[in-house]
């Protein structure tokens, strides 16, 4: 049976399709109806060796090229995704579930302009010089060598380009393992990157569950892992990792807050709500689940967020008015249901939403929870679904220190008209990645990451290039070398 989406084959390895039927069996489903839309199979231990051995075969003579070279092909890269977007965003969707019309203008588009990004600065790539007296010193910022990239499953071609577009631009090559949920567009940037101009085994994919990324992490080929994905995965990778003291960058989960003070702009401060609680269904690891709004305009806020949530148009992901998509997987789905029933059990107030809505497949109503407090499940754990906990405060000291109370620290937002007090709390706020008065963009030239558990490193802008490379140190001695004897 022909599948809608089947690729050629489940992996690319050194520039082209291949197959092993021996691995386990991967498919991929589409999340609106739970349809097989392609049969792929886990790689066997010789995909990944083959894999990894192309990506070191490769990674001298791709980072002998000059970094205009090797911009120039990103660059192409970033051209042929944008040529084909449509084409890439309706596979991101019958992927992932998420609508057409976020993936159109979010997921590939993100791709290509990481691919943009790194590929108009890897010409800049370079150290610093300081004289000392006659003699100097100088440093060159050198690739690393192979790297691996594993992704989690809601922004999939995203994350891809994310980490091969700088690992790339700095002269890596890169092995890269899709989420077993998400597996095909990685495929495709791999594809593009060939027909670009990278040379066979610059970037390979390939497909599995845990123990492929296990496999690949433990390989002493491997220089450098970049995960992104829950903590508890970035734990065991991380543990993993240091055993052969490789280097890392983990992306991973979090529980961020959203500060919303009695002055803000409540149409703005509800947008942002919006954005980082329901765009993508809520599965963004930068999402503010925890909405902490000054007393007084908690009832307009939870009015004008349920007024909002009525232009929610749920339906098939391919339909283009569809604004509102399915969870990525029955379990994810299956994950989200339970915390929304321990937010029942545990006293909050359901304000909306809350069910698995009447549909084929895995549907979550928008949800919004009133009166939630700190303890409560929903407020300490990430949810990685469509759950909003709305927190009430009074004071300004006491809303941060709240909002800080958590092991995570990957985002947080600030709505007020007060600037004095938006930088003031936002200096305050332990999260690697913050805004004020709008919430979740993440441009390319901004960078990404986490503190705290949320994890270690930063993604995209000229920060990525430091957690590409390494440095190495020359020093140039000028004049006669004084011995003692
Ligand atoms: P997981 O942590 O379950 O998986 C992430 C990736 O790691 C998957 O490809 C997974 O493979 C792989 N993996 C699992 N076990 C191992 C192992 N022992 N060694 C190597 N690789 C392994 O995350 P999800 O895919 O469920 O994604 C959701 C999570 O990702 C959320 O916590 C979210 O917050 C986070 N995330 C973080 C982002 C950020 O930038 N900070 C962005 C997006 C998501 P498999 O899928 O086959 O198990």
């Amino acid at each position: 049976m022909t599948m809608r989406a089947q690729p050629q084959a489940s992996h690319y390895v050194d520039g082209a399709y291949v197959e092993d039927k021996d691995g386990a069996e991967l498919n991929s489903l589409y999340p609106a109806t739970g349809e097989t839309i392609a049969a792929l199979h886990d790689a066997t231990p010789s995909i990944v060796d083959r894999a990894l051995a192309a990506a070191e075969r490769a990674q001298p003579e791709w980072a002998a090229m000059t970094g205009t070279e090797r911009g120039r092909i990103l660059r192409r890269a970033a051209e042929i995704i944008r040529e084909r977007n449509r084409e890439l965003s309706e596979l991101e969707t019958l992927d992932t579930g998420k609508p057409l019309q976020e993936t159109l203008v979010a997921d590939a588009e993100s791709g290509a302009e990481a691919l943009e990004f790194f590929g108009g600065i890897a010409s800049t790539i370079g150290g610093e010089h300081v004289q000392l007296g006659d003699d100097f010193f100088y440093t060159r910022r050198e690739p690393l060598g192979v790297c691996v990239g594993i992704g989690a499953w809601n922004y999939p071609i995203q994350i891809a380009s994310w980490k091969a577009a700088p690992a790339l631009a700095c002269g890596n090559t890169m092995v890269f393992k899709p989420s077993e949920v998400t597996p095909l567009s990685a495929l495709k940037l791999a594809e593009i990157l060939t027909e670009a101009g990278a040379p066979p085994g610059v970037f390979n994919v390939v497909q599995g569950h845990g123990q492929v990324g296990e496999a690949l992490i433990t390989d002493d080929r491997v220089a450098k892992v970049s995960l992104t994905g829950s903590v508890p995965t970035g734990k065991r990778v991380y543990s993993t990792a240091a055993e052969g003291m490789r280097h890392v960058t983990m992306e991973l989960g979090g529980k961020s807050p959203m500060l919303v003070f009695g002055d803000a702009d409540l149409d703005a401060a509800v947008s942002g709500a919006i954005l980082g609680n329901f765009y993508s269904s809520g599965q963004i690891c930068s999402n503010g689940t925890r909405v902490f709004i000054e007393r007084p305009l908690v009832e307009p806020f939870l009015d004008r967020m349920t007024e909002r949530l009525r232009g929610v148009v749920m339906g098939d992901p391919m339909d283009e008015a569809v604004n509102y998509g399915p969870m990525a997987s029955e379990r994810q789905m299956q994950i989200v249901l339970d915390y929304i029933e321990k937010g029942k059990a545990e006293g909050a107030r359901l304000v909306t939403g809350g069910t698995r809505s009447n549909r084929d497949g895995w549907f979550v109503d928008p949800t919004v929870f009133a009166d939630v407090t700190d303890d409560m499940t929903i407020a300490r754990e990430e949810i990685f679904g469509p759950v909003l906990s709305v927190l009430a405060f009074d004071e300004e000291d006491e809303a941060v220190r709240r909002a800080n109370a958590t092991p995570y620290g990957l985002s947080a937002g600030v709505f007020t008209r007060d600037l004095a007090r938006a930088h003031r709390v936002v200096g305050r706020l332990q999260a690697g990645t913050t805004w004020i008065n709008t919430y979740n963009l993440t441009p390319v030239e901004m960078p990404f990451g986490g503190v705290k558990l949320s994890g270690v490193g930063r993604e995209n802008s000229r920060e990525a290039i430091a957690h590409w490379t390494q440095v190495k140190s020359v020093y140039v001695g000028a004049g006669p070398v004084e011995a003692p004897y």
